[in-house]
């Protein structure tokens, strides 16, 4: 059915994790996870939902830069749209006067962000189709078409994706098949942020383990002696078999799926990750020094946009096995391709929301299929887990079609707010999103917003200080 879209909504909506410590790493140390959630609107009943996530000041902002995107689709036909996101996209994101405070990064990209989910999601709506569903079942054609190709024909051609997917597409079925059944790997972060005490890190991996987890990432960078000592208490709770729930046997650490990943004896993983904080020569010689506890990779060793800066991390920390990943920060597929040009990533680690919507993600998950660098996304905050479940299985289905290697990043936060929130199954993965309704997972519910918008919601003006008084502070 022919619809216009006819206007929008946005909400500043934050969330006061900054009392508790949640989230806390070497850069970010005083967080309130916050969603600039946009709801876009139509002649019918059809509407779609996104957000864009930032760490709380500087929300209302981002919300400004939605409006006006969101502006350049109010009177247009959806369906028009959806027949070429591709080209959808790059109209969204060349206002000749907008264009002028970006282009394509910044505030105005992570806004871009949000309006092409919250069209993305309209669209797998309109098709009664999780997002996921919608982008694996397209023809190769129909997926290269809804990608953003501008730019990056270097690395990757249209007529090279078109092939790339050609080859996969015959057996995509058998990938839905298997993932619906043993659902998609994840990882567990929420152990080990920096304001956590090592009583509770403990715990936390613990219970992890217990979940049936075995990939595990540490925050590092703020103290050296006490990431040794944390990364200590995490090695030596995960390397023991003792500590694994007595059904699940532990994984071979020489097996094809851990291989060069410094896997332990009972097949466990720990990854480390220092949020930007150290110059080049300074991470290092850091990284060097926690070598004892055998990370698989460090994450986001540097400035995020310093690309031969992580070539020379990568080639200095090979001998020692380290690999390096980055991506969350990455404002662009131009970043990731070059990226992937100098061989500066071990771990290609997208954002559903830094990247400037699906259209976007897409470019880069065909880039990284290409380089055969596996994509491992970043998620946590709010919502983050919520969208980047659907983008692995768009990667593992459609185009890399492999996933026993990846890791999906799982922050058990907030997911309380979303409509159909995420979840994960007795082996710690990801369970596929599977309600026809659901679009990309982002609907949050009304009286979460109503509750938590800023600066007038109920929580911020009758809730707020009285918790800010009690002191539910965990630093
Ligand atoms: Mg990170």
């Amino acid at each position: 059915m022919s619809l216009k879209i006819t206007g929008f909504e946005t909400h500043d909506v934050r969330f006061p994790t900054s009392l508790t410590g949640d989230g806390t790493d070497a850069m970010n140390t005083d967080c309130d996870y916050s969603s600039a959630y946009v709801s876009l609107f139509t002649s019918g009943d059809l509407v779609g939902h996104g957000m864009t996530f930032t760490i709380g000041r500087g929300n209302d902002i981002v919300c400004a830069a939605i409006k006006e995107l969101a502006q350049r689709l109010v009177g247009k036909n959806t369906e028009e749209l959806f027949a070429n996101m591709g080209k959808t996209w790059d109209h969204l994101c060349s206002d000749p006067q907008l264009r002028w405070i970006g282009p394509e990064k910044g505030v105005i990209h992570i806004a871009l962000g949000a309006v092409n989910n919250a069209l993305w999601d309209m669209y797998a709506r309109s098709r009664s189709k999780p997002l996921w569903k919608l982008i694996v079942d397209m023809t190769p054609e129909e997926l290269v078409n809804a990608t953003a190709f501008r730019y990056i024909t270097d690395a990757i051609t249209k007529e090279e994706a078109l092939a790339m997917l050609e080859e996969k597409a015959a057996t995509k079925a058998e990938r839905e098949v298997h993932v619906r059944e043993v659902g998609y790997p994840a990882y567990v972060t929420s152990a080990g942020w920096l304001g956590y005490s090592d009583e509770k890190v403990a715990r936390l991996t613990k219970e992890a383990v217990q979940a049936g987890f075995n990939h595990f990432k540490m925050k590092v960078g703020a103290d050296r002696s006490s990431d040794l000592r944390r990364g200590k208490i995490i090695r030596s709770i995960i390397d023991d078999s003792a500590h694994l729930p007595a059904d699940i046997a532990p994984r071979d650490p020489n097996g094809p799926d851990l291989i060069g990943k410094n896997a332990g004896p009972t097949g466990c993983v720990l990854m480390i990750d220092a949020n930007q904080v150290w110059d080049v020569p300074q991470a290092i010689e850091y990284v060097e020094s926690l070598q004892e506890i055998k990370p698989w990779f460090i994450e986001e060793p540097t400035a995020p946009d310093d690309i031969l800066g992580h070539a020379a991390i990568r080639k200095a920390l090979k001998p020692y096995g380290i690999g390096v990943a980055t991506g969350e920060h990455a404002h662009n597929r131009m970043v990731f391709k070059q990226l992937l040009q100098a061989e500066a990533i071990d771990v290609c680690q997208i954002d559903s929301c830094r990247l400037a919507g699906v259209s976007e993600v897409l470019s880069v998950l065909l880039m990284a299929a290409k380089f055969r660098v596996p994509v491992c996304p970043h998620a946590g905050g709010v919502g983050l887990c919520e969208y980047v479940i659907h983008l692995s299985l768009i990667d593992y289905i459609a185009v890399s079609g492999s996933m026993e290697r990846n890791v999906l990043e799982f922050v058990d936060h907030l997911h309380e707010h979303f409509l159909y929130p995420c979840s994960i199954n007795n082996r710690g993965r990801y369970n596929v999103p599977s309600n026809p309704a659901e679009g990309y997972s982002i609907e949050m519910h009304n009286d979460s917003i109503a509750r938590f918008e800023w600066p007038h919601g109920s929580y911020w003006v009758n809730e707020h200080a009285a918790a800010k008084a009690r002191g539910v502070n965990g630093h």
